[in-house]
């Protein structure tokens, strides 16, 4: 038969969907929400299916989200506008992860992939190279391996912690794009808006809390010790609790 799997999923997801419509309508899920929609955060995320957005909230209206391989800014900087000025929503998260494809890709010879996945991957590329050299630099991976690891009790691979190290430099720059963009700017200048940097680990990397989300900037300072010292951070402990970042410039 054509389509064969495709088929038995699309009967499997149809089988949930129905479940979904009635528990949502017994409830009474969209009565608040029929007219408007009032996020408090827009997030940024990669579209790997292991990154959920009820990691932080699961609540209907509550996340204007959007994903990409890479939790790229600049293709979807007309939604991340919307939901920050139009939607007015406090927050913008990007949020990277640990175990992402897409950086890993992004570090490997992807010429034979897809023009278009090869093309989606092509900005990371460069920041890449750059913490490679930057690694060079402080006397290479497995020196600052050792001094620069939150989860003592973690087994990663010196692979494993270069992507990491790239996947936090990737979400540093897409912070640094949007501070470029004019509107964006200015609403976090106003202090409308608080731009994080953040990073969603399943991979005992940070904690062995598989899930937690760990904060590594903040409107695009990186330096974890100034944030914790902030004036509007330095009193939130749940806030500088979770920063934590194993890249430092
Ligand atoms: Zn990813």
């Amino acid at each position: 038969m054509q389509f064969k799997s495709g088929v038995i999923t699309l009967i499997d997801k149809l089988e949930y969907n129905d479940e979904y419509a009635a528990e949502v309508t017994r409830h009474g899920k969209y009565d608040e929400h029929l007219e408007a929609q009032t996020p408090d955060i827009t997030l940024v995320t990669c579209s790997d299916s292991r990154v959920l957005e009820k990691c932080l909230d699961d609540e209907i209206g509550k996340i204007f989200s959007i994903k990409n391989i890479g939790n790229r800014v600049m293709p979807n900087l007309g939604s991340i506008e919307y939901g920050t000025g139009f939607l007015k929503t406090p927050l913008l998260i990007i949020l990277g992860h640990t175990g992402c494809g897409a950086i890993h890709a992004s570090m490997s010879d992807i010429s034979n992939e897809h023009t278009h996945v090869t093309k989606s991957l092509e900005s990371i590329r460069p920041t890449a190279a750059n913490i490679q050299k930057l690694i060079i630099r402080k006397g290479g991976i497995a020196g600052y391996m050792k001094e620069h690891l939150p989860n003592p009790d973690s087994h990663i691979s010196e692979q494993d912690y270069l992507e990491t190290l790239v996947t936090e430099a990737n979400v540093d720059r897409q912070v640094d794009i949007l501070l470029d963009d004019e509107p964006i700017r200015k609403l976090v200048y106003d202090g409308k808006l608080m731009i994080i940097g953040a990073i969603y680990d399943f991979k005992d990397i940070y904690s062995p809390r598989r899930g937690s989300i760990f904060i590594i900037n903040v409107n695009g300072e990186t330096d974890v010790n100034k944030l914790k010292v902030v004036d509007f951070l330095s009193d939130e402990r749940l806030i500088t609790d979770r920063m934590k970042r194993l890249l430092q410039y």
